[in-house]
């Protein structure tokens, strides 16, 4: 069992209340409740000439993102966590680990940023790649190669279609092929999912989402079963690269952290009531979100996803990229603008952002929903749309 699943066994803490206090609710060295931002970028050694915490130069990580990676690893049950300054700096380092030539398998539908890396590292032949069509499980289990496959990646639920991947099922896959198992959960945070629990070996969030939740952060995680070698090459590879999440950041993160539950709930609760309305709207298409009966990843989704389905839709509305991108712009209180996982709701055209080649339909609007009076989003829809 690990540390951090002990030390919430032993306090007999809920994770809603770990995360209201970030772990610790006072600082030791003043009594502080507001946890303390320590900018220093070294910390003097003792009279033995050992450092008082850990290393003692700021690129190894600082006593703020500590708080931040401690708190994430007891809310994710992980063993360790560790915060990188962006969601894509954790993956490309997680994504170094791989051995040279080493086999890579992740749908083909997914976060463009990632697709983009996984292909530019194929191009140059640093590894060799399978994207795998996500909605069948068969084509899955189809593309993770026993004995050569290094890492599934997966990702639900999937940018921004909202398909949902069993994890259970892929870590099951990974494993039997001697593979690891590693899941962006961006959408789905561990208050209504926890993949180390479900058998993955890794967790990743772009922390700038959800974990942060009021935009104005960027940041990475990524979370570990295990104490392994691999795991320790990632930890080596952020001091090398000189990409762990600066104090500022770190204390943000610990600010948004806070209020992670309230916050997830009540996007997921507004995403949910908005999605039942624009169902059959006779302007509307398709409205894909996993908490809709009508979605084919949804008994997936109920059963993975115990606490709300998150605050993550889209919308196909009836008609071309020029209708979807006039609804974006007629908005009023939803905001034009991309991103995910705030206080206040998003719209985006994906295909803009993505670019051509994208897989994504033209007539598609991603809508990150945030936790206003759900009546007032309802209402600005209509009208964008009439
Ligand atoms: C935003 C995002 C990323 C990338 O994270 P950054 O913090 O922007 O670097 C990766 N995966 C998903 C699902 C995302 O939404």
């Amino acid at each position: 069992m690990s540390d951090t699943t002990r030390h919430i066994k032993h306090n007999a803490l809920r994770p809603e209340t770990i995360a209201a206090h970030t772990l610790k609710s006072t600082d030791e060295a003043t009594g502080a409740v507001a946890p303390p931002l320590y900018t220093s970028s070294t910390y003097a050694r003792d009279q033995s000439y050992t450092p008082k915490l850990r290393e003692n130069y700021v690129r190894n990580g600082n006593p703020t993102l500590w708080q931040a990676e401690q708190t994430i690893a007891a809310l994710e049950q992980g063993e360790e966590a560790l915060l990188f300054a962006s969601g894509m700096a954790a993956i490309t380092t997680l994504l170094e680990t791989v051995p040279q030539g080493g086999h890579v398998a992740a749908p083909d539908v997914m976060y463009y940023g990632t697709r983009d890396w996984l292909k530019r590292l194929e191009a140059k032949g640093r590894i060799t790649l399978t994207l795998f069509d996500a909605v069948k499980p068969e084509a899955l289990a189809g593309a993770v190669q026993k004995g050569k496959t290094d890492l599934l990646w997966i990702e639900t639920p999937l940018n921004p279609t909202w398909d949902v991947i069993d994890i259970a099922a892929a870590a099951k896959t990974a494993h039997a092929a001697g593979a690891i198992l590693a899941v962006d959960a961006t959408a789905s945070a561990a208050v209504t999912t926890q993949p180390l629990l479900l058998g993955a070996d890794i967790v990743f969030h772009s922390a700038t989402k959800y974990l942060n939740g009021h935009s104005d952060v960027l940041a990475g995680a990524l979370i570990t079963r295990k104490l392994d070698q691999r795991w320790q090459e990632i930890g080596m590879l952020r001091t090398k690269i000189g990409a762990p999440l600066a104090p500022f950041e770190s204390w943000l993160l610990i600010r948004g952290l806070r209020t992670l539950f309230v916050r997830y709930r009540q996007a997921s609760q507004n995403a949910l009531a908005l999605a039942r309305h624009f169902e059959k709207h006779p302007k509307i298409e398709r409205a894909l979100y996993p908490g809709l009966a009508s979605h084919r990843g949804h008994d997936i989704a109920r059963r993975q996803m115990t606490d709300g389905f998150g605050g993550m839709l889209s919308l196909l509305v009836k008609g071309g990229a020029t209708d979807a991108v006039r609804v974006c712009t007629r908005l009023k209180v939803i905001v034009p603008a991309t991103s995910l996982g705030g206080v206040e709701s998003l719209a985006e055209h994906r295909k803009t952002v993505e670019g051509p080649a994208s897989p994504v339909p033209d007539n598609l609007i991603r809508l990150s929903i945030g936790i206003e009076h759900v009546d007032d989003l309802i209402a600005d829809i209509e009208q964008a749309l009439g």
